[in-house]
């Protein structure tokens, strides 16, 4: 892919460092004494808009070209990447419109009508606010800032790969959520052709994994959404995908799907050892640590993705793991 590579990863990084912060690597002393390799988290949480995705939207939106930024951009999302372009979008002064479901929780729509970009409702699903979204771009010549499915969005990502080997360069795996695709498909990237035998390794969803389905169907499929402790998880990876299922497919070496338990556990983990709330798809990779899923065998990097879950949701999923010592 002559539009996607290592040196556009580069360029990212360049593009985007004087809006988006690079994250610390957190040494987990439980996690390492537990697995008997060194454990660090990358805290990606830490944002302003609480996940990586300000990353790749931050990326794709400086690189428009000034008539595009003159029109302004219009993105579908399940949250996480519409806050990104709402905050990447303001920074430039530019208008944005998002375009999301009716099943997106009340927690998020609230967070995005503070966000200062136009909402827009439409549809029970992704695919609904998707339609919606290219219609926009159709009608008022918005640009569409796509999920995961962009060679800026994937190189914007990858721009956590380049971090973790300029502070890690012994790791030798690195895990995280799977969902559309973009961000092992950017951080995979770096580490196979920089790093070839480091292990890359993506987490989805027990029911509603579309990355790993389509993998495995040999195309893009559409399956239905389940309610999940890691709803950024959800959604479709895309009839027409150009890149995420291609990247995927050669940069992630094991996919594994976690029953919710483990992702709760997973919360709960971070909650009472490191006293970080995340929500459920930040989780997975710690979850899949605890219960012997992933069984790493040297440094590992554990990419936790995202922190916008309700205190109530969060409570809800963490309380039956959390032991209260003399109660
Ligand atoms: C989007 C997202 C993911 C998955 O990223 P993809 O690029 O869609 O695979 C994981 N965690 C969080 C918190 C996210 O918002």
């Amino acid at each position: 892919m002559k539009d996607l590579t290592v040196r556009h990863v580069w360029e990212a990084k360049e593009r985007i460092q004087s809006t988006v912060s690079s994250t610390p690597l957190l040494y987990s002393l439980p996690l390492s004494k537990r697995l008997d390799v060194p454990v660090f988290l990358k805290l990606e949480q830490l944002h302003p808009t609480g996940s990586f995705k300000l990353r790749g939207a931050t990326n794709m939106i400086n690189n428009l070209s000034e008539e595009e930024k003159a029109t302004g951009v219009t993105t579908f999302s399940t949250g996480n990447h519409g806050f990104a372009v709402a905050f990447a979008a303001s920074c430039l002064g530019l208008r944005a419109v998002i375009c999301i479901s009716e099943n997106v929780p009340p927690s998020k729509v609230e967070a995005l009508k503070e966000s200062g970009a136009e909402l827009h409702i439409e549809g029970k699903g992704q695919d609904d606010a998707e339609a919606a979204c290219y219609r926009l771009r159709d009608e008022e010549g918005l640009t569409v800032i796509p999920p995961f499915d962009h060679p800026d969005i994937i190189a914007g990502q990858g721009t956590i790969g380049l971090e973790i080997l300029e502070e890690l360069p012994q790791v030798t795996t690195v895990m995280g959520g799977l969902s559309g695709g973009g961000l092992l498909s950017g951080v995979g990237m770096v580490m196979k052709e920089t790093a070839p035998d480091t292990q890359v390794i993506g987490l989805c969803v027990e029911k509603g994994a579309a990355m790993d389905e389509s993998l495995l169907a040999g195309k893009p499929v559409v399956i239905p959404e389940h309610p999940t402790y890691a709803d950024s998880l959800l959604g479709g990876i895309g009839q027409n995908n150009k890149y995420t299922y291609r990247c995927v497919e050669q940069y992630v070496d094991q996919r594994f799907r976690l029953p919710e338990d483990i992702i709760a556990k997973g919360m709960a983990y971070l909650y009472e050892k490191h006293r970080l709330v995340v929500e459920g798809a930040a989780a997975v990779g710690v979850g899949a640590l605890l219960a012997g899923t992933v069984q790493p065998t040297g440094p590992t990097v554990i990419l936790v993705t995202g922190n916008n879950v309700g205190v109530k949701d969060h409570y809800k999923a963490v309380h039956p793991y959390i032991t209260v010592p003399g109660t």
